[in-house]
């Protein structure tokens, strides 16, 4: 059972507040690919049998692929649009990753999101490795049929640089499975004649999509976190029953978690999007947002309940923050002062290094991206296989599968944490006989305990596979 709910109520803020978290002046490192390298690094640190010669050949990402190509707009005029596909490693399988629509999108941005599907795809176990693409576009401004034509162009430019063992895009931020639908469209053409399911996944379920990918992010983070409550990671908090969630973002990841969350017993006090975000100590009803959203393009306004300023829903008192937008969301400056007992990461990338330290001193877990979110990538290798064998599995058989696969992943990263930390002292004196650099090591947080988990299997089988020629 949960503690207590914490009564300090977020005061109300005016509605059309834009978001701020991006915008403060910060005297922190925000760049992506740069906290995915110290993520790396710090946790290399606990592994003395990775030498830095191989540590180096698995942090770099393999390639970064860049395309520039015009689309003609609604309007008539002609745009100029860049994209990105970066594989950071196919040290495990073929790279999989998704691909992602925003203004925001960067070279470093994808090759960090890269790097954690690399790592995700470890911990959770499935022969895949890692990738990442995007196209720098604000979707909120272009059509359907604009959207269309920017993926269309896009993954002709690609080529033959995805393919179904190659290379597997898959839905991110404002993509989604139509847009995953145009992308087999476009790679059949080119490709006629042969199975080119699985080029993609994430598609409409009548074109080869799985049954429960749609859920499939939210719905790991569930059963990751049922898995982390059962196993202690909070002390005196051993189920979701009348646990407290506050929920940032609320698309494919957030709103279905709310959904999910609601139905396995906890109480959404609060829940964000773009624009704003919005309190109810009572519950949010998760239904009642979406439509909401749906009528009106926010969450912000839903009769009954109190408007935050986005930023603000990070510091709601709840037990469970749920950070399900972009990366850097937790950061040196609100660590201090967010006040959950667990954030799960439902996001890529939402809390920073130094967010990370002021978590673990002030005795608040983070279930780590590369193992909350890690639902999303577990089904889409599920579509994958379902698709090379011409086959179509039930809704009930996916979700038992992805439980035992999050658990399975849950458990392991838990494992290696406690084994880490009833070991420290050894891994220390080891360290130092090496003649490793850098600050004594401090007892594993979970995000360490997880990269330490995936990079060990990549480290494995890079020396079974041997470095080629
Ligand atoms: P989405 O486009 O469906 O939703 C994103 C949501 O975040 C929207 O509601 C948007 O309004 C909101 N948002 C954006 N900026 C915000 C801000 N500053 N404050 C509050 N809300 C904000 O995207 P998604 O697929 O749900 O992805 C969200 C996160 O989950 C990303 O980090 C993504 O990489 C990660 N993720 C997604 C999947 C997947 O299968 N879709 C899998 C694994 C991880």
């Amino acid at each position: 059972m949960c503690a207590k709910p914490a009564t300090r109520i977020p005061e109300e803020q005016p509605q059309d507040q834009q978001p701020d978290e991006l915008s403060v002046e910060l005297d922190e490192d925000l760049n992506p690919f740069h906290i995915a390298q110290q993520q790396f690094d710090y946790a290399a640190r606990y592994l003395p049998d990775l030498g830095p010669d191989i540590a180096d050949y698995l942090k770099r990402p393999q390639r970064l692929i860049t395309v520039e190509f015009p689309v003609q707009m609604h309007d008539g005029k002609v745009r100029t649009f860049v994209g990105y596909r970066c594989v950071h490693s196919r040290v495990r399988g073929p790279g999989k990753g998704g691909i992602r629509y925003h203004p925001a999108v960067t070279a470093d941005e994808v090759r960090a999101l890269a790097s954690w599907m690399t790592w995700k795809c470890a911990v959770v176990d499935v022969p895949f490795g890692g990738a990442k693409g995007g196209v720098v576009c604000n979707p909120k401004e272009l059509t359907k049929d604009d959207l269309r034509k920017i993926t269309r162009r896009f993954i002709a430019e690609l080529g033959d640089e995805i393919g179904p063992h190659t290379d597997i895009p898959a839905p991110d931020v404002n993509t989604d499975a139509e847009t995953m639908a145009w992308i087999y469209d476009t790679y059949h053409m080119m490709h006629p004649g042969g199975n080119n399911l699985p080029v993609v996944t994430g598609k409409p379920v009548d074109i080869g999509g799985s049954l429960g990918r749609r859920e499939a992010t939210a719905r790991g983070c569930l059963f990751a976190t049922e898995r982390a409550l059962a196993r202690g990671v909070v002390p005196g908090m051993d189920s979701l029953a009348g646990a407290r969630v506050a929920i940032q973002g609320f698309g494919n990841a957030g709103a279905i978690a709310a959904e999910l969350f609601k139905e396995a017993g906890a109480v959404i006090v609060a829940v964000s999007d773009s624009r704003g975000g919005i309190y109810r100590a009572d519950g949010i009803d998760p239904a009642a947002a979406q439509e909401h959203k749906r009528r009106t393009g926010s969450v912000v306004g839903l009769p009954g309940t109190t408007t935050m300023a986005p930023g603000q829903l990070l510091e709601v008192p709840c037990d469970i923050l749920i950070p399900a937008a972009l990366e850097n969301a937790i950061r040196a400056d609100n660590a201090p002062r967010v006040e959950a007992r667990l954030v799960v990461e439902a996001a890529n990338g939402p809390t920073t290094p130094r967010a990370d330290r002021i978590l673990q001193k002030r005795g608040i877990a983070v279930l780590p991206d590369i193992l909350a979110n890690a639902g999303g990538v577990t089904v889409s290798y599920f579509e994958w296989v379902q698709n090379i064998e011409n086959e179509q599995w039930e809704l009930e058989t996916v979700n038992r599968k992805l439980k035992i696969k999050m658990t399975r992943a849950t458990d392991a990263v838990i494992d290696t944490q406690q084994r880490i930390n009833s070991s420290l002292e050894q891994l220390e004196a080891e360290r130092i006989r090496r003649g490793r650099d850098g600050p004594r090591l401090e007892p594993a947080d979970l995000r360490t305990a997880a990269y330490v988990l995936a990079i060990s299997r990549l480290a494995s089988v890079t020396r079974e596979r041997g470095i080629w020629p």
